[in-house]
Formats: C-alpha cells, sequence, structure tokens
C-alpha cells in the first residue's frame, strides 16, 4: 500500500515531495514523513497523521533545505500508525534513509541476525531492517549496499533510498510493488504512480520487478538484479494533472460519480467500429474461444462484484459458465483451471497483490489469462496475456466508481464480442444489444439527473446504525457493490442479501423502521422481487426502490423510489449502481465521514 516519492534537481526538494505526497496520499495515510538531503546531511520530518501534517510540521517545506529527497504516505502494516513508525527510516550511523512500500516477508529473522550484530531498532516496522543492511553492507560504495541489501530481502517492496555519502542521487527499486521513475530536465523523480509527478514531467520509465535505478538530476542509469545496465523504453503519460485534480467538486468521489458517462463512453466507444465489438487486444481466434470451457473471473472488493454483474450477460450471451472467485479465495483454493479455461482478473490499478497471485495461479495451471485494468503499464497488465484498458482516468477517491462502471462495461463488450466470435447470438440480437451499450453513456447521465432527492433521503436515513440491501439476479449483482460502497464510506453496516434468500434467516433482523434498499429493474423477476418488497414491509420494513422510471407496481410498494431510465435487463448493472453510489456519498458526508479517504482503507491494495 502507501505511495512514495524522490526527487533530484534543482530545486528545493521539500515542496516537490509534499506536492507528490498529496497526490498519492490515496493510497495510505495514516503517518507520512520526508527525508531531504543537503550536501551530506540527511533531514528527516516524520509524523503520525494526514500529510496536511507534515506539511505543517515543515512549514510547507522551508525548513527541510535540500535539493534531493524522498517522501513517503503510509498505510501501516507492521507497527501502529504513530511518529516513529513512520518512514522514512534512517540507519544506525545517519547515513541512509529509507521509504517502503510493501511487506518484507522475512523481517523477523533479518531483525535478530541484525540486532545481534548490534544494530539499534526504532521502530516496530519490517521495513527497518532495510535500511539497517544497507548500513552493513556498506562499503564506500552506495550501489554495492543497495544491490547486497535487496537480495537479502524477501516480500514485497518499491524502495527509496538516500546515502550522505552521494549528494544529488536517489536509488528507486522495485519488486512486487509499483514504482515509475520521471525523466525531466536537469531534474528526474520517482514514484509510486504517475499522479504524482505528472505536474513535472510527462515523461516516464516503468521499472520491472527486480530493477533498480540510480537517479542523479542529470542521469537515470537502470540495473538488473545483478547490477548489470539495462537500456529502457522511454513512454509518454498521458493524463493530464486536471484529470487529477477535484475541478470545483466537494470530493474526488462525487467528481468521479459525475464522470462516469465520459469515462464509460471511453471505455465502449473506440471497441465500436462499423456496427461490431472490435477488441484489438483480444484478438484471439473462434478456435481458441471454441476450446474455453469455463470462464473464472476473479478479483478483489468492487472489482469482483464487476465480475458478478457481468457473469449473466457473458453466460446467457455466450454460453460459457461463468465462475466468479474472490482472488484471496482462488489463489489457495487448488482451483479447478486448466488450458480450457479462460481466467480474467479485474484490478483498477492492476497492483492488487491477491489479484496478481491469482493472475500467477491462473497462469501456473495452463489457463491464458485476460485482465481489465484502468492503470497502465501496471503489474498485472504486464502480466496478463491480454490486457483490456478501462480508459476510466485516474481515480483518486478510494471508493471506486467510475473504475468499477468501466469495468462492467468492458466485461459486457467482451461478453458480445466472444458470443459473436462464437456465432451463438443472432444478427438481430447482437445488433440490438450493440444499441444498448452504445446508449449506456446516455442512461448513466440520465440516472444522474434523474434523482435530485437522493440528499434529501440521506438526511432521513443516515442516522440507522443497518440497512438492508436486497435484489435477484442482475439486481443482486449491483446490490452487493450498493452495500459495499455504503459500508466503505459512511461506516453504516450494510448488508446485501439476494432478496429470495432472505427468509430464510436474515428477515428476522427486519423491524419497525428498518431501511431495505430493494433493486428492481430486472423485469424478467420483477414480480418475484416486488413479493419481497412485501414481505419485509409486512415486518415494518421501509423500502427504498431503485427501479426503472415510472415502474407503477414499484411506486405503489415502495416508501421511495429511486429512478433509473430503461434499459436492457443484462446491462441494468451498470446504470443502477449510479444512483447508489451518491446514496452511500450523500449518506457519508450526512455522517460527517472523509469521503474521499475512509477510515482504515487505501486505494491500492498491493499486500496480502
Ligand atoms: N510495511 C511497511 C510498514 O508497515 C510499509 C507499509 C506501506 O506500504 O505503507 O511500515
Amino acid at each position: 500500500m502507501c505511495g512514495i516519492v524522490g526527487f533530484t534537481g534543482a530545486q528545493q526538494a521539500a515542496p516537490v515531495l509534499l506536492n507528490g505526497l498529496q497526490k498519492l496520499e490515496y493510497r495510505g495515510y495514516d503517518s507520512a514523513g520526508i527525508a531531504v538531503l543537503d550536501g551530506s546531511t540527511i533531514t528527516v520530518r516524520k509524523t503520525s497523521g494526514k500529510i496536511s501534517n507534515l506539511v505543517e510540521k515543515t512549514d510547507g517545506g522551508k525548513n527541510c533545505r535540500g535539493t534531493t529527497g524522498i517522501g513517503h504516505t503510509r498505510w501501516a502494516t507492521h507497527g501502529a500508525p504513530t511518529d516513529i513508525n513512520a518512514h522514512p527510516h534512517i540507519s544506525n550511523n545517519g547515513k541512509y534513509a529509507v521509504v517502503h512500500n510493501g511487506i518484507i516477508e522475512n523481517y523477523l529473522e533479518l531483525r535478530e541476525e541484525l540486532i545481534k550484530k548490534g544494530f539499534y531498532f526504532e521502530s516496530e516496522t519490517d521495513t527497518e531492517v532495510i535500511v539497517h543492511l544497507l548500513e552493513m553492507y556498506d562499503d564506500g560504495d552506495a550501489k554495492k549496499a543497495v544491490l547486497k541489501t535487496a537480495s537479502k530481502l524477501r516480500g514485497s517492496y518499491a524502495l527509496g533510498v538516500l546515502c550522505s555519502d552521494e549528494p544529488r542521487t536517489i536509488y528507486a527499486l522495485r519488486e512486487s510493488s509499483p514504482l515509475i521513475l520521471g525523466i525531466g530536465a536537469g531534474e528526474n523523480y520517482f514514484a509510486s504512480d504517475v499522479t504524482a509527478i505528472v505536474t513535472y514531467t510527462k515523461n516516464a520509465i516503468y521499472l520491472e520487478d527486480g530493477e533498480f535505478a540510480r537517479i542523479t538530476p542529470d542521469q537515470v542509469e537502470v540495473f538488473d538484479p545483478s547490477g548489470h545496465t539495462v537500456q529502457k523504453k522511454i513512454s509518454r503519460i498521458s493524463w493530464d494533472i486536471q484529470a487529477a485534480e477535484k475541478g470545483g467538486f466537494e470530493h474526488f468521489m462525487l467528481k468521479e460519480i459525475f464522470e462516469q458517462p465520459r469515462a464509460v463512453k471511453s471505455a465502449i466507444e473506440p471497441r465500436i467500429r462499423d456496427g461490431n465489438v472490435v477488441l484489438d487486444e483480444f484478438d484471439v481466434s473462434a478456435r481458441y474461444l471454441q476450446g474455453i470451457k469455463k470462464i473464472i473471473i476473479t478479483a478483489c472488493g468492487s472489482a469482483y462484484y464487476a465480475g458478478c454483474a457481468s457473469k449473466y450477460a457473458i453466460e446467457h450471451l455466450c454460453g460459457i459458465p461463468v465462475e466468479t472467485e474472490l482472488a484471496s479465495e482462488f489463489r489457495y483454493s487448488d482451483p479447478l483451471v486448466d488450458k480450457h479455461t479462460l481466467v480474467i482478473v479485474i484490478s483498477q490499478s492492476g497492483e492488487t497483490a491477491d489479484t496478481i497471485a491469482a493472475l500467477k495461479e491462473g497462469r501456473s495451471r495452463g489457463a491464458k489469462v485476460l485482465a481489465i485494468v484502468n492503470v497502465v503499464g501496471s503489474t498485472v497488465a504486464k502480466m496478463a496475456d491480454w490486457v483490456l484498458y478501462t480508459w476510466a482516468g485516474p481515480e483518486i477517491a478510494v471508493a471506486t466508481t467510475k473504475g468499477y462502471t468501466t469495468q462492467v462495461a468492458v466485461l459486457f463488450l467482451f461478453a458480445l464480442y466472444t458470443a459473436k466470435k462464437l456465432g451463438r447470438i443472432t444478427d438481430e440480437r447482437y445488433a440490438s444489444l450493440i444499441r444498448s451499450l452504445t446508449s449506456l453513456p446516455r442512461r448513466v447521465q440520465q440516472a444522474l439527473d434523474m434523482n435530485p432527492s437522493i440528499p434529501a433521503l440521506a438526511k432521513e436515513y443516515h442516522s440507522f446504525k443497518s440497512l438492508f440491501f436486497i435484489g435477484r439476479n442482475t439486481d443482486y449483482a449491483a446490490a452487493l457493490e450498493g452495500a459495499l460502497k455504503m459500508k466503505e464510506i459512511s461506516y453504516i453496516h450494510a448488508e446485501c442479501y439476494a432478496a429470495g434468500e432472505l427468509k430464510h434467516g436474515t428477515i428476522a433482523l427486519i423491524e419497525e423502521h428498518q431501511p431495505v434498499v430493494a433493486l428492481c429493474c430486472n423485469k424478467d423477476i420483477a414480480d418475484k422481487t416486488a413479493s419481497n418488497i412485501v414481505e419485509v414491509k409486512a415486518r415494518g420494513a421501509e423500502i427504498i426502490a431503485v427501479a426503472f422510471r415510472g415502474d407503477q407496481r414499484i411506486l405503489s410498494l415502495a416508501d421511495h423510489v429511486i429512478s433509473i431510465p430503461k434499459i436492457e435487463t443484462m446491462f441494468s448493472p451498470l446504470v443502477e449502481i449510479v444512483p447508489m453510489q451518491l446514496l452511500a456519498y450523500y449518506f457519508a458526508k450526512e455522517n460527517g465521514c472523509d469521503i474521499d479517504k475512509p477510515k482504515n482503507l487505501a486505494k491500492s491494495v498491493t499486500v496480502e
């Protein structure tokens, strides 16, 4: 988790580092720190809490002089989020400073070994072993010390290192945690992702696992794990800084909710040509697809629910069974996967540790892997056999919105593409579904415009301690994501249940005035859901229904109705989730929650 950033150039480093950390704060925000090198003096400033505390502590960076430095915003894994556990960590002789994203799995044995050798530990972090190893292996050549230290570490890490013997130099290493280098004019950078550096440069180098870089203001050298120089390509970053700023919205989450018509359009439109779905990046033969007996979609959190939301469309259109598996379970489940299985992994950041492991698991059993990812050049994107990018643009709010809807959109494209390639859909049905798919951005916009009463609903219900979300089939899939959204940002316990399953136990929890959010956009089973609404109403529940505009029956049953425009049933989760995102947002706002940075969470979960 966490964000790291490094800078070396002619200007003062601290303001650049603080600015970069602010952009990365969504990745972790329980403490933060910077280390700046001035000549051969390293100054460290760190503090628990948000980056704003660090900005205050350093007077915006003014009391931390030097033109070379490294910074960190932490999501604690080892040790509480205290000042002492905050990064950077410093070697006992004061010569090395380190920032680290990830987990050192063998830190306990290394720690014991180092303590025996007389090293003194200040923090409880796994990270601190790194800085003492650097000191131990230092024989006057920092590059060698870095190399030797890296060879001792097991686990995942992106590291930034300063050495007081090498003024104006930073080292950056990666192993299973994201890291990119930014190439400027007379100044260079490293960072966990592009948002931290895109203000300064659009030229980037993507490091591979095991590679490390020595960076000075005029030179960036990249080495392999044995220290040999590697020639790297400089790529152009296509995101601009406006895309990573709030643009007048109170929160990134709200901005990103309202960006969805455009984001969904970017995911769909370029892939529809002459009335056909064209997936240049997944250009497989019909023969390969005919050999696929099963599709496994594996992912975490909302990305997993995106898989659930598309399962119905894929099965229905392609006639291939789809299993959805949580990545953290899949990897340890001894899964039945072979070359006749297509594994689809989904990850906004492309750095989700469990998803990466699931990807490796699928491949090791002979399956090919299709990845659905937002961040270009991310680990998942690089490891998969094929990548379909979601083109959502930078997503900063920790709770995903446009990340989720664009994933669902891409999965729908996949469903139609595969059905056509397998010859399992009639031309008329195909043409009609292409029309529905291309109308989705417009439908999302209408869903946003149709519901001005959501803030008032939030005012009425925000103080309840628990909520139920119910639905069947596609509605159930959307309800799962709706409940997750509510939990993660408003901290209200939201239980999602398949509407027909409620009576098998959970209905015991329904009491007078219990709010139940009922999703009723699947017309094929609307009668059944309506019966379940009646059942909970009979026990005193108050119903907030999500239904197609003008659905008279639901209007007569529900206490409140949130409307969405009519849409092809199998595509409906992509639209019905939109008002639920707004519902969660306004509940969280009423409850005074930190919407863009909910407690205990981080955007990109790079630990197991
Ligand atoms: N494992 C390290 C710690 O707990 C780094 C965590 C992070 O990636 O923020 O300090």
